[in-house]
């Protein structure tokens, strides 16, 4: 070993090493200089490197370039999950950190290196002017629509390259691709990359980053390289480095510190217990660059370092502008009590990230209460846990989706030992985005705690699910559900929901629809009714996500409580009963109740006539009360109306409008006057046409969308006296449709609205209804009710009472 830190790279070209898997360099350079053009590009970019090497060598070189270069970072993942997007951006953070470590010296283990360096005197733990960054702004478009101005350039699910290795679209980054490449190799990198090729250092799905990955995409750091260096050692390659071992002492790495040697080095060996080619020199096993497990690498030397630097600076000129206006360092949040406003960090337990040396565990009777909130209106802090292992039963995190802990209806879950959290975000409920942590810890023992990625998600715009329910009323509904009362009497319901998300229910509100236009605020509702009836009362519910509808979320169940109250009975005397008796006779009358039934008819037939005198633009109108529908219930579709239909004579057609009109004021033609084309003096019916208003004989018209002919167009019979021709009775199209009706209430007036144009001619409307779709319309409702108790009321007349039968005297 060279006793003095110099530059003689002296490399003339790549080595094909030993039968070897751990990294794949040397096989994909020999698979890459197949191609004549790549071979080409690769001995320029070679030259010029020489050429800085030159340079470097006639001044002081470390001291030019005291300006670190950042380098723009994209991390692929073509095989992760959009789902997984939080947890594979905070691990290719991770591994950027992890980069940065290493490659300025700053890694946590690099006081290993303190002990060590006795066995390497001269060698220094070398220090990159470099600082990696990911990118955040100025994406490539057309890559992987995810990506969002101002969010890291993390692909997942892209097709980096079609499968190859350099993507023209990522030309201008140091790009990580992520893959199963298979095997035992845990990645590869040309020696000497291209930023402007767009090539990639590739890393293999279980040698990227720390800690427990992202399992749901397969990206789980494992094995000897479970720290992030497989990459540290890739990336050396792509900044030009060779391997430590040269498979012969005749060759050489081209780098003056590090001793020469001729074989990897596995595991984990001691600092100095490896011999070098020269004599006293031993293997450098601790360079990022030989093939230890990753917790045994923990530096570069100067040496390369310097060659990492003089290739960077060859780089700089192909990296992309404009794309890292702020260099991310992600932030760490250690659990106290208070809180923290964050989209972006780690969240660790009182012992923090820990390193080689402190594994970071909590403290004894701890009790923390730590509130994470979203920097964003309208977002959710969501907490990914990558490590967790607390004291099982004694050590607990409780976690609560809430701005605090008072709620237990918002505690999502209580978690110790190895029963992990997972992934935990904020619900759509919780208007505060917040998630609250509880951390207690006995006075025994301790435990290595957690480590959480902290990150927003901008929740979908979707109600959680309210289900109403009944929970108790009086009187109680009987063995048909229904409650029954008497006019007046006094009626409680109390209500609840169920709610799909844990503190869902935190102030909802709540109110009941009792069925007659009323409504009660509430969970409970007392009432009564004076007009005997079927009423049906509803609870409604809404919660206090106002993201998809300003007043709330609502339930959508309708739990449908019929009330019936009773009619009034028939009371009388029984025929036998004596009409009159003397003074001092008795008698006996026989009382008789006669139960009262309630007919209840959604949409009953107008029976009135409805006279339609002639007129100059007179309007008449018939209406019909339409009731039996739930108050908020609307038109939605024109199928909902099977036909409407008139009983009517008219003794000229060709005079009329004769429009529908819904209880909002939506309205439809169905046959619309035209002084050309509406049917002249056709008749409809069979009216007496000389002049007078004596009723004709109505025929039935009914209009519906499923028929094929306008009223107009109808054909025609002999009718009416004196006879003419009148459309003939049958079901026609309406001459609007009635989609112009979708949307308004069901319940309330419908009317036929009639105009009648020109003088002369008149008509009557004997009847007409609307025909709803059975589907819609609730089943009958109409009850008689039962007698279930009868008595007299006091007076000194009565002598003796049994039963309906009393006797007088
Ligand atoms: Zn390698």
């Amino acid at each position: 070993m060279k006793k003095f830190v110099i530059l003689v790279f002296i490399f003339t070209g790549f080595i094909v090493s030993a039968q070897d898997h751990h990294c794949a360099m040397e096989s994909h350079m020999e698979e890459m200089m197949k191609d004549p053009h790549f071979a080409r590009e690769w001995e320029l970019q070679q030259q010029q490197f020489k050429q800085s090497v030159k340079q470097n060598l006639g001044a002081n070189f470390r001291q030019q370039i005291m300006d670190e270069i950042v380098i723009p970072v994209a991390v692929h993942f073509p095989s992760g999950l959009e789902s997984d997007r939080a947890c594979l951006e905070a691990l290719a953070q991770n591994q950027v950190d992890i980069l940065n470590g290493d490659f300025t010296a700053t890694n946590p283990d690099s006081n290993l290196w303190n002990t060590a360096a006795q066995f390497y005197p001269g060698v220094i733990h070398g220090v990159a002017n470099v600082q990696f960054c990911i990118a955040t702004s100025n994406h490539p478009t057309a890559t992987d629509d995810d990506l969002v101005e101002g969010g890291p350039a993390v692909t997942i699910g892209y097709d980096f390259g079609g499968g190859s290795d350099a993507d023209n679209a990522w030309s201008g980054y140091m790009n990580f691709l992520v893959k199963d490449i298979g095997g035992s190799v845990l990645g590869y990198s040309p020696l000497g990359g291209s930023i402007n090729a767009g090539q990639s250092v590739v890393i293999n799905t279980y040698a990227f980053g720390s800690g427990t990955g992202c399992s749901a995409s397969g990206i789980v750091p494992g094995g000897g390289s479970n720290l992030g260096r497989t990459t540290t050692h890739e990336l050396g390659h792509f900044f030009n480095l060779q391997h430590t071992f040269s498979g012969s002492c005749a060759s050489d790495d081209g780098i003056a510190d590090t001793p020469n040697i001729v074989n990897p080095n596995y595991g984990c060996p001691a600092p100095g217990s490896i011999a070098g080619c020269e004599s006293g020199e031993f293997a450098l096993t601790m360079s990022y660059m030989d093939y230890g497990n990753d917790p045994c690498l923990y530096m570069f030397s100067q040496g390369q370092t310097d060659v990492m630097d003089t290739y960077v600076g060859i780089l700089q000129s192909q990296f992309k502008p404009n794309t890292i206006p702020v260099c991310v360092q992600i932030p760490e949040y250690i659990i106290t009590n208070g809180s923290v406003t964050s989209c972006n960090g780690l969240f660790y337990d009182s012992g923090g990230a820990g390193d080689a040396t402190d594994p970071g565990q909590y403290t004894n009777n701890e009790v923390y209460t730590y509130t994470i909130c979203p920097e964003g209106p309208g977002q959710s802090t969501q907490l990914v846990f990558s490590e967790f292992q607390t004291q099982n039963n004694t050590d607990v995190m409780s976690i609560y989706n809430a701005s605090d802990a008072s709620d237990p209806a918002t505690l999502i879950g209580e978690f110790s030992g190895t029963n992990s959290p997972g992934t935990v975000a904020a619900t759509l409920t919780n208007t505060s985005g917040c998630l609250t942590i509880v951390f207690t810890s006995n006075e025994f023992n301790t435990d290595l705690g957690w480590e959480a990625f902290i990150s927003c998600i901008n929740p979908p715009a979707e109600c959680q699910t309210i289900v109403a329910q009944l929970d108790s009323a009086s009187p109680a509904p009987n063995d048909e559900g229904i409650i029954l009362v008497c006019q007046g009497e006094s009626i409680t319901l109390n209500g609840s929901g169920q709610f799909s998300e844990a503190g869902g229910g935190t102030g909802a509100a709540y109110q009941w629809d009792i069925g007659d236009g009323t409504t009660i605020s509430g969970q409970s509702a007392t009432f009564s009714f004076d007009a005997p009836g079927v009423y049906i009362a509803n609870l409604n519910i809404w919660d206090t996500n106002t993201t998809v509808f300003p007043e709330g979320c609502k339930n959508d169940n309708k739990i449908n409580q019929v009330i019936r109250v009773s009619t009034t009975p028939d009371i009388s005397a029984s025929d036998d009963t004596a009409t009159s008796i003397c003074y001092g006779d008795s008698s006996t009358i026989t009382a008789v109740v006669t139960p009262t039934p309630y007919i209840n008819e959604c949409t009953p037939p107008e029976s009135n006539v409805t006279f339609l005198p002639d007129g100059n633009g007179d309007v008449y109108n018939t209406c019909i009360v339409v009731d039996c529908f739930e108050s908020d219930q609307t038109l939605e579709d024109i199928s909902q109306i099977i036909d409407i239909c008139l009983n009517i004579e008219h003794s000229y057609l060709g005079d009329l409008d004769i429009i529908i009109v819904s209880p909002n004021g939506q309205q439809a033609y169905l046959h619309q006057y035209d002084i050309f084309s509406s049917g002249g003096g056709t008749f409809l019916g069979a009216p007496i046409d000389d002049e007078s208003t004596t009723p004709g004989t109505g025929a039935d018209y009914c209009f519906s969308a499923n028929a094929t002919s306008l009223l107009v167009n109808g054909p025609t019979i002999m009718a009416g006296n004196p006879a003419g021709l009148s459309i003939a009775p049958g079901t026609y199209l309406p001459q609007q449709s009635f989609n112009q009706l979708v949307g308004s209430p069901l319940n309330g007036n419908w009317c036929i609205k009639v105009v009648d144009n020109i003088p002369i001619d008149n008509g009557y409307i004997f009847s007409w209804g609307i025909n709803f779709d059975s589907s819609i319309v609730p089943p009958n409702q109409s009850f008689t009710p039962d007698i279930v108790s009868s008595v007299w009321s006091d007076d000194p007349t009565i002598t003796d009472v049994n039963g309906d039968t009393i006797s007088i005297s």
